[in-house]
């Protein structure tokens, strides 16, 4: 078998399908995998952050989502009961978010991917990673028709999700672990306009955020800690409602809507596992992956798909080694997120704040910029890290 690709991409979503256009557009030979085919849903909520837009933007496909309909996001509020945050989550350039199905965002990618050049197999199962002396050369997969076939490349990208079947068969070392610590349903109702607002409703032990998509549709999702997702398995919607009626405003509201979708459930564990090793690659989910709560997944994997593409690309061209670009990849990728993963893990224990984190909320309540601050930190336009460095929880507390 001769080597037909530079790179072999597994998985068409948020993290293979912008990895796949990328290195396509800087001239690699990419075969683009998917057992899915497109358009197709996933289970994912889908709050993408203004950062993620950006991307987008930066990728000449922004234009082509704001025409499918999605509404732009503006503003992000966040009601902890005594009083509610409402901020600009965005930056100057990229000010707003969007909630787009899945349906349409992964469709737009991979059309996008296939657009730059990549060849594209949908309905492609992976069914081995083919290693030769220790190092991944390609794959073996079966199409639609049952054909199988085995395909070559200098590097076999893992973009396969949380399951992600190329980890198993390379074993990367994992780090940082943690169990599942939240569970989640979420549905779509109409009849509950949003005027631009992501809304975050956080309560003892319980939260939900509503979001409004594409069709005209609302997206609310509901999470309890993951101890009970066993037990409230047998009563969905009613613990679905009894969630929502903690907050009694929101709930006549939602009592004007109609739901149009059943209930979709998950719950995710949270770990990194190292992204490279000889001739593979990790983006995406299957490198590393965080609780929904913040929302962070499709963003993040936008970003390690640029950050991986530009490694693979000095590696590729001989201006670095693999093993030097791919550890400078995992060490901006873990630097990037550190603080968010942290913050994520905390948030997703919905267990209340601690007394000086609930002043220092209640302190920025009412102040703009802190405010908006808030908003930009929950979207991941500014770090953790920086929001509650001591300077800025000073200067909050002191204004
Ligand atoms: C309930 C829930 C809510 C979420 N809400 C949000 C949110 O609001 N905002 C946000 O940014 N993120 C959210 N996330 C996270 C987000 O869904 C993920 O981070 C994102 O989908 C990761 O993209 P990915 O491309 O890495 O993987 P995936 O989207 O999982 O895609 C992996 C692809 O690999 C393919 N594949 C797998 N195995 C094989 C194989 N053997 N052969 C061929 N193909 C294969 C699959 O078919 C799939 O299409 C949520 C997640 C969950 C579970």
């Amino acid at each position: 078998m001769a080597r037909a690709f530079d790179a072999i991409v597994v998985g068409a979503r948020c993290a293979g399908s912008p990895t796949a256009m990328l290195l396509a557009r800087l001239g690699y030979r990419v075969l683009l995998v998917d057992r899915a085919t497109f358009p197709s849903d996933t289970v994912s909520t889908h709050i993408l952050h203004p950062l993620g837009a950006e991307a987008l933007s930066k990728w000449g496909l922004l234009s082509q989502l704001a025409a499918t309909g999605c509404p732009p996001i503006d503003t992000y509020c966040f009601d902890f009961g005594p009083f509610t945050i409402c901020g600009a989550p965005g930056t100057d350039t990229s000010p707003v978010a969007y909630c787009p199905r899945r349906t349409i965002l992964d469709k737009l990618l991979v059309d996008a991917a296939a657009e730059a050049g990549a060849e594209v197999r949908e309905g492609f199962v992976v069914e081995d990673v083919l290693v030769e002396n220790g190092r991944a050369v390609g794959i073996k997969g079966r199409s639609k028709s049952g054909d199988v076939t085995a395909e070559r490349a200098r590097v076999v990208v893992g973009a396969d999700g949380r399951r992600s079947f190329v980890a198993e068969a390379v074993r990367p070392k994992h780090y940082d672990e943690k169990p599942p610590l939240l569970a989640a349903y979420y549905t779509y109702w109409s009849g509950l306009p949003m005027e631009g607002r992501f809304e975050n409703y956080i309560r003892d032990m319980r939260g939900f955020a509503v979001a409004p998509t594409h069709d005209g549709l609302t997206m609310v999702i509901v999470g309890w800690p993951y101890a009970e997702f066993a037990e409230n398995k047998k009563d969905i919607e009613g613990n679905y409602l009894k969630t929502i009626e903690l907050v009694p405003a929101f709930a006549d509201r939602l009592r004007g809507a109609k739901r149009e979708a059943r209930f979709v459930g998950a719950a995710v564990p949270n770990y990194f596992r190292k992204p490279y090793g000889p001739g593979w690659v990790l983006v995406g989910d299957a490198g590393y992956n965080r609780d929904f709560i913040t929302g962070q997944g499709i963003m993040d994997a936008f970003h390690d798909a640029e950050l991986c593409a530009a490694a693979l690309d000095k590696s590729f061209s001989g201006a670095r080694p693999f093993e030097d670009a791919m550890d400078e990849y995992q060490r901006m990728r873990d630097a990037r997120v550190k603080a968010m993963y942290e913050f994520t893990c905390q948030l997703a224990t919905l267990e209340p704040p601690p007394p000086e984190m609930q002043q220092l909320f209640a302190a920025v309540h009412g102040k703009r910029r802190a405010m908006d601050d808030f908003a930009r930190m929950n979207a991941g336009t500014i770090s953790p890290a920086e929001f509650f460095a001591p300077e800025n929880v000073n200067a909050i507390m002191a204004a």
